[in-house]
């Protein structure tokens, strides 16, 4: 889970990445993410630390599924561009990248995603920090949801900076999720376990009353993952989930005060979904 036992200490000497492969990988990384639906076509961003200096990024307004090696955008540390092709410019959510890289000098690539069933399951007020499938452990410990803030603005990376220092998948209200590696292939792992995970939990919900897995065994799973827990009152390390008075003061910053759904259209999507779960099975015994 998250590293902030870790935290403050120098990281590991950085390689120099090649920046041709770099920026290869990328690409197909941005790919994968759209073909699989973890993000709209023109959703979400991607970077790399391609040294001590330079961070290496996908371009505002682009088609993640069409990127071209040379699109992509070198940044310094502190946002400015570096080197950029004609007409191209770091994305606009370029600060929580910033951000993560602040936070901890291990970080080596961040990939900031719009996964539609983990953040469903956040509107809908599921607690992604419920564990239901134990490989969540395995694969980044437990998903932190951030207070809800403005895309764009500088507020994500004040907000971001302190969650990421200490968790490695964070999950933005009402947009999205950032996931942070060492490496790309490990961002990317994040991604798509917190998105397969979240889609279990949603079938599970659609169908019954799943309960989540103890927090006896989440420690033991902890245990044998060689994952230390993040310890929220000793590290100084935010809360995994926003507090309820936080939860609907930034409902009412989103303009969502009213009732979220008459009981009578949420009971027609809850058999909508059962239904679907139900023939999504059947399929699968055929
Ligand atoms: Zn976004």
């Amino acid at each position: 889970m998250g590293n902030a036992h870790r935290a403050g200490r120098p990281g590991p000497p950085r390689e120099r990445l090649d920046e041709g492969a770099a920026r290869a990988a990328i690409c197909e990384a941005a790919r994968e993410i759209w073909l699989r639906g973890l993000g709209g076509a023109g959703d979400g961003n991607l970077s790399v630390r391609l040294d001590a200096r330079r961070i290496l990024t996908t371009p505002s307004a682009c088609h993640k599924g069409h990127l071209d090696p040379e699109d992509l955008v070198i940044v310094d540390l502190q946002g400015r561009t570096v080197v950029a092709a004609r007409g191209r410019k770091p994305s606009s959510e370029l600060v929580l990248h910033l951000a993560a890289y602040a936070a901890r000098d291990e970080i080596g690539a961040v990939i900031h995603a719009h996964p539609p069933a983990a953040v469903a399951l956040e509107l809908a007020g599921v607690p992604l920090s419920q564990i239901y499938v134990s490989e969540v452990v395995f694969a980044f410990g437990l998903p932190a949801t951030a207070p809800y803030t403005t895309p764009t603005t500088d507020e994500v990376g004040r907000v971001l900076q302190e969650y990421l220092r200490c968790y490695d998948v964070v999950l933005m209200p009402r947009h999205g999720s950032v996931t942070v590696g060492a490496s790309l292939d490990e961002a990317v792992l994040r991604l798509d376990a917190l998105e397969h995970s979240a889609k279990i939990a949603w079938m599970a919900h659609a169908i019954g009353a799943p309960k989540p897995i103890a927090p006896t065994e989440i420690a033991h799973l902890h245990r044998v993952a060689g994952r230390p827990p993040v310890d929220v009152g000793a590290s100084g390390c935010p809360p995994l989930e926003p507090s309820r008075a936080r939860r609907d003061a930034a409902n009412a910053d989103a303009g969502a005060t009213g009732p979220s759904a008459a009981p009578a259209r949420a009971a027609a999507v809850e058999a909508a979904l059962v239904e679907a779960v139900l023939a999504a099975l059947r399929k699968g015994d055929s």
